[in-house]
């Protein structure tokens, strides 16, 4: 089952000299490890960055299930866009997975990977399951459902056989394995550099980006660069407004023995809930359930769910939905990037008139295995010449896509975020702000060990955590990537982007980006009036 705490994969070597390679790709998730495997095939000289360790990022989160069938549905995607495209979606979803599955068997990447059915949960599926026959999905690569049963199902619960094949692997160990396959084939890997956010330097033939720091070890890539750091550590905003950070959540459940009522699948509702049952090893097997209605765009928590965590709202669908679903074992969340005509960005970053160019993959939506091969195809083809014919309604400077009320409307929302974010930034907007105003500092003895607040200090707004120990650790509440207001999470501690979706632990390092840059540090305080400078993050 896929761990959220991720060990490194390969003896970790930051870069610490300049480089020279073809290809340098950001980010060693699976977007970035499939693009970088798939250009170094076929000859090309590869240099892979990534800030920690390859896998450690959303893809070491994922659930690891990887459907031929579009979660979002393709009667919505044939709503929106007509048939046209959502064949060519049908078509890339089905390369997509049939390049991970001859990945996994000519490397040989031990990651459990299955081939099992997916199944569609509940009625009123038929329009769904007639579009997917329109689109041309077909059963080839999908086999009957073993007569095993495991996750105890609501009585009458039904379930639709969606065609199309479908597998499930453990993403850490797939990630592990492309890294491994990658270093067989030539390519280089530096885990623990990050790299600093564009623009990028094109000189001439050569786009190069600096690691670690602006004066840092530079990777000089005569064909172009990939960011594939799930949402681009630019800030372009022909990307950055066009798709919603999502938060979304994820439970296993114990499931006792024998019980029966499901077969070992996918299993997906239109409403955007998934469920499988994984094998957590020593023939202990596991219910995990996610996304649905416990799903909220960044920052949006309290005004959605009140006091109440996301995490009770999906419980509470699946103890309906699986009655038999026994003690929580583990819940885990993380950001997704949705872009609002709901389809991935893949290909040359918009209006990127340079040569070589800066190439992107982002907006898989919560689908890392399938939409990661997609966009390593769509992209890698694009360097070497051959992109496949899906590729371009996939392409990141498409505006045809928007042209529709359901895009427009997702559009308007995401703008609306960002307004909205950049107007706390000047205003007072709740009683403990105008306190705050008059009297900086007269929100921190409030704040309690564990807690996390963004408060006003003076004219400034401060995001404050309060550590188990007491010393309260300061720092700018202004994310460094576009200056949108970050704002606390209570359920990981973390505070939240609600701009553009980046994530910083409470002493204020980068989690996840755009942002490639930690928030400013404004020093520290204790009870017992100790204070530190910035520039440094305490450890007691
Ligand atoms: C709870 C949850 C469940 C999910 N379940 C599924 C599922 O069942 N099936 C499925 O297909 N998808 C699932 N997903 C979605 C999936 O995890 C993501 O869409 C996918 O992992 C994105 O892959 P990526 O390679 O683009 O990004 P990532 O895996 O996040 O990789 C990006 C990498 O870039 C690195 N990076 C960032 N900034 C820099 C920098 N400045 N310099 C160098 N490196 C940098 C990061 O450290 C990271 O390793 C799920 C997601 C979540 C949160």
């Amino acid at each position: 089952m896929a761990s959220p705490a991720v060990k490194p994969a390969v003896v970790p070597a930051a870069l610490s000299e300049h480089a020279i390679a073809d290809v340098c790709v950001v980010g060693g998730g699976l977007s970035g490890l499939s693009t970088a495997l798939m250009c170094a095939k076929a000859g090309l000289s590869v240099v892979l960055l990534e800030s920690r360790a390859v896998g450690a990022g959303m893809s070491g989160r994922s659930s690891g299930a990887a459907p031929a069938w579009d979660p979002h549905g393709f009667a919505t995607i044939q709503g929106r866009h007509g048939r046209g495209v959502s064949r060519s979606v049908a078509r890339a979803r089905g390369a997509g997975l049939d390049w991970v599955t001859k990945t996994v068997r000519k490397e040989k990447i031990n990651c459990g990977f299955k081939e099992v059915p997916a199944y569609l949960l509940g009625g009123n599926v038929d329009k769904e399951l007639e579009a997917c026959r329109e689109v041309g999905l077909d059963g080839s690569t999908s086999h009957e459902a073993p007569a095993g049963n495991s996750a105890g199902a609501a009585k009458g619960l039904k379930l639709n056989r969606l065609p199309g094949g479908a597998a499930e692997l453990d993403p850490v160990r797939f990630a592990r394995g492309l890294a491994e396959a990658l270093e067989r084939h030539g390519g280089r890997i530096y885990e623990g550099t990050r790299v600093k956010s564009g623009p990028f330097t094109i000189s001439g033939k050569v786009v190069t980006l600096a690691a670690n720091s602006v004066d840092g070890p530079i990777v000089r890539a005569s064909k172009g660069v990939v960011l594939a750091t799930h949402s681009p550590i630019n800030r372009s905003l022909a990307v950055h407004s066009r798709q919603s950070p999502w938060r979304t959540y994820n439970i296993t459940f114990e499931l006792p023995k024998g019980a029966s009522g499901v077969p070992d699948a996918l299993l997906y509702s239109l409403d955007g809930h998934h469920a499988r049952v994984v094998d957590s090893g020593a023939g202990r097997r596991l219910l995990l359930v996610g996304g649905g209605d416990s799903d909220h765009v960044v920052g949006q928590m309290r005004e959605r769910y009140g006091n109440k965590p996301p995490f009770d709202t999906l419980e509470a669908w699946a103890r309906t939905t699986f009655p038999s679903a026994g003690r929580v074992v583990q819940r885990w969340s993380s950001v997704v990037f949705r872009p609002a005509d709901i389809m991935g960005l893949f290909g040359v970053n918009p209006l990127d008139v340079g040569s070589p160019k800066t190439r992107l993959i982002t907006g898989t939506s919560g689908d890392a295995v399938v939409g990661a091969a997609m966009g390593a195809m769509a992209v890698a083809g694009d360097i070497l010449g051959e992109a496949p014919e899906w590729a371009r309604v996939f392409e990141p400077s498409r505006l045809s896509s928007l042209g529709n009320l359901g895009s427009l409307g997702d559009l308007g929302t995401e703008v609306g975020l960002n307004v909205r974010g950049y107007a706390r930034v000047l205003t007072p907007t709740c009683w403990r702000d105008v306190v705050g105003l008059v009297a900086p500092g007269s929100a921190e003895r409030a704040i309690k060990p564990g807690d996390g607040q963004v408060v006003q200090e003076g004219l400034r707004k401060v995001a404050l955590y309060r550590d188990e120990q007491g010393t309260l650790h300061r720092h700018s509440a202004l994310c460094p990537h576009q200056h949108v207001l970050v704002q606390w999470n209570p359920v990981d501690k973390t505070f939240d982007c609600p701009g553009h979706g980046s994530v910083f632990d409470p002493c204020g390092r980068c989690v996840s980006g755009p942002s490639s840059r930690d928030l400013e540090d404004l020093g520290w305080r204790r009870e017992d009036e100790g204070r530190g400078e910035g520039g440094g993050n305490l450890v007691k």
